[in-house]
C-alpha cells in the first residue's frame, strides 16, 4: 500500500529526512514514536504533500511519485488524495458545522454532489459517535468531539491510507479514550494507518509495527513487543526508558 525509498527533506539548511526507506501493507497499523524533532510529523506530512520531499520515492495507492524529478500538479493531486491527515489540533472550519466540515473534502477536492456527500457524511459522524451533532459548530464541541469530527473529515473523501500526526496531544486526559477507541475500531476494521502518537498504550495494542525514528532516520523498526520489550539500539533503549 505504501512504499518509499530514499525520502529527503530539508528546511533551508536543516537537513530533517535524512533517508527514509519504510513499507506499510494494507491494513497494517504503524506507529511512528520518537524524540520531539527527529522527522515524525514532516515524514507524515511528506505522505499528504503538505511538505514536498526533496529527493525519494513514493507509492501511496494507485500513485507513484519520484520526486527527483519534477512532479506535475494533477499527479500530486492524485497522490494527496490517496491519504486522509488527521491534525493534532484538529484544524476544522470554525464557521462551518459538524457535517459541512465533513463534507468540505468530496464537495470541494473531488467535485462530487451535494446531495451524495450530506448522507455519507452523516453515516460517518454516525460511525465516530456523533450522529446527534451533525449542525453542532466546532466552538459547540468539545476537544475530542472536535477531533472525531476531524477523523470523519479526513475519511469523507475515501483515502486509501489514514495519516494521524498526534491526534491526542492537545486533548485532556479524559477525551484521549474516546478518539483512540474510533482509532481502533478503524485499525479493526481493516484501515491502513500511520499514526504518530505518545500513548505507548495504543502502540502495543493497535500498531502491527513500530517505527522509532531519531535525527532524520529510522533507527529501529519491529513488532510492539520487539520494539517496547527487547529494543536492539541503544537510542531506541534511551528514549524509552525516558518515556516510561
Ligand atoms: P517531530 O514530529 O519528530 O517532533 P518535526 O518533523 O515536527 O519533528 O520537526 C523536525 C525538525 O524540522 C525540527 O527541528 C523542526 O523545527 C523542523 N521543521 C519542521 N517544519 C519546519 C518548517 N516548515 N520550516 C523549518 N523547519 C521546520
Amino acid at each position: 500500500m505504501i512504499d518509499i525509498k530514499g525520502l529527503h527533506k530539508q528546511f533551508d539548511r536543516l537537513e530533517v529526512l535524512k533517508g527514509i526507506d519504510l513499507n506499510v501493507n494494507q491494513g497494517e497499523v504503524v506507529v511512528l514514536i520518537g524524540p520531539s524533532g527527529s522527522g515524525k510529523t514532516t515524514f507524515l506530512r511528506c505522505l499528504n504533500a503538505l511538505e514536498i520531499p526533496d529527493q525519494g520515492q513514493i507509492s501511496l495507492g494507485d500513485v507513484q511519485i519520484d520526486f527527483n524529478k519534477k512532479v506535475g500538479k494533477q499527479n500530486l493531486l492524485k497522490y494527496r488524495r490517496q491519504s486522509g491527515m488527521v491534525f493534532q489540533n484538529y484544524n476544522l472550519f470554525p464557521h462551518k458545522t459538524a457535517l459541512e466540515n465533513v463534507m468540505e473534502g468530496p464537495v470541494i477536492v473531488k467535485g462530487e454532489s451535494k446531495a451524495k456527500v450530506a448522507e455519507r457524511a452523516k453515516l460517518l459522524l454516525e460511525k465516530v459517535g456523533l450522529g446527534d451533532k451533525v449542525d453542532f459548530y466546532p466552538h459547540q464541541l468539545s476537544g475530542g468531539q472536535q477531533q472525531r469530527v476531524g477523523i470523519a473529515r479526513a475519511l469523507a473523501i475515501e483515502p486509501e491510507v489514514m495519516l494521524f500526526d498526534e491526534p491526542t496531544s492537545a486533548l485532556d486526559p479524559e477525551l484521549v479514550g474516546e478518539v483512540l477507541k474510533v482509532m481502533k475500531d478503524l485499525a479493526n476494521e481493516g484501515m491502513t494507518m500511520v499514526v504518530v502518537t505518545h500513548e505507548m498504550r495504543f502502540a502495543k495494542e493497535a500498531a502491527d509495527e513500530v517505527v522509532f525514528m531519531d535525527g532524520g532516520v529510522i533507527v529501529e523498526r519491529g513488532t510492539p513487543s520487539q520494539i517496547f520489550e527487547q529494543p536492539k539500539e541503544e537510542r531506541t533503549k534511551r528514549f524509552l526508558q525516558m518515556i516510561q
